[in-house]
């Protein structure tokens, strides 16, 4: 039986957040430059240069990526096999994630973005609740991948309740039709994730999934799929839209696609946009 203190939990989140806040992952910067080159408009490559150079000022300066810091999201893989120790009065996996993610916005000067009722909009104050989900998994595995997610990419997502007939074709242009009315609100060039399958609120996780569980720019293992991320990087890059909206061939750095097995009668799907500023993290205790 493995032992997880909650209070290592709660530390290690409170640098987490902020390490993420300041820095892109490797996947990110290579797949930035490697689309950068590719641009071919004027406006698109001073865009990209734009968007370097900003990396380069947050880490070197400890700053946030973007004054939006985000959604504190959380996805916890929980094995069956360990234990959670109650130290330092934290009494729940819950309170730990909270209080590391409050001490992390907090130390790091990181922008708390969250209201406490969606109507009357008064702000915690505090960056939480964070949005935690959890995943009850064999063995003694304990990760947590957090994923800072702003809103103005947020906002452009959306899923849809097709019927079978509807097939690989219907969710295609769905996602196509989704990046392109979403236009330069989600400060492209942005990440796609997609959904296949599920059902209704499964296929929004998947989606957010997507955008996770493998380094940026690699394929579907099922080559049905890889070919599914490729033709929608293809066509979402024919859209024009290009970074920022400034228009240029570069609107998506990449597509993920996961599938799910669904009802006989439906076939959900959900796309789930993501920015540049693509900061994600995880850990294992
Ligand atoms: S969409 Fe991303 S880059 Fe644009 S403001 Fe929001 S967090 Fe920042």
């Amino acid at each position: 039986m493995k032992v997880v203190s909650l209070a290592k939990v709660r530390d290690t989140i409170k640098d987490l957040v902020q390490k993420a806040n300041f820095e892109l992952q490797d996947d990110v910067l290579d797949i930035i430059k490697e689309m950068e080159k590719k641009e071919e408009s004027p406006a698109g490559k001073e865009v990209f240069k734009q968007i370097l150079e900003n990396i380069e000022i947050a880490k070197d300066e400890k700053l946030g990526l973007c004054q939006d810091t985000g959604l504190a999201v959380f996805f916890v893989e929980l094995g069956e096999d360990v234990e959670l120790k109650k130290d330092d009065g934290l009494g729940s996996l819950r309170e730990a994630i909270t209080e590391g993610t409050k001490a992390g916005y907090e130390e790091g000067y990181l922008r708390k973005s969250v209201v406490e009722d969606p109507i009357r909009r008064k702000n915690t104050g505090d960056n939480t609740p964070a949005y935690i989900h959890w995943e009850l998994v064999p063995g003694d595995i304990f990760k947590v991948t957090f994923i800072a997610k702003g809103g103005g990419a947020e906002n452009m997502s959306a899923v849809r309740m097709f019927a079978p007939a509807a097939g690989m074709e219907g969710i295609e242009d769905f996602v196509v039709e989704t990046v392109d009315k979403g236009g330069s609100n989600p400060c492209p060039p942005i990440i796609v994730g997609v959904g296949a399958g599920g059902n209704f609120e499964y296929s929004t996780l998947l989606a957010k999934k997507a955008l996770l569980r493998r380094p940026l720019g690699t394929h579907n293992a099922d080559p049905f799929y890889a070919d599914m991320e490729r033709r929608l990087l293809e066509r979402i890059n024919n859209l024009g839209i290009g970074p920022q909206g400034m228009g240029g061939r570069i609107t998506a750095l990449a597509v993920h696609v996961e599938a799910f097995p669904c009802h006989i009668a439906s076939l959900p799907a959900a796309v789930n946009i993501e920015c540049h500023a693509h900061r994600v993290l995880s850990f294992e205790l």
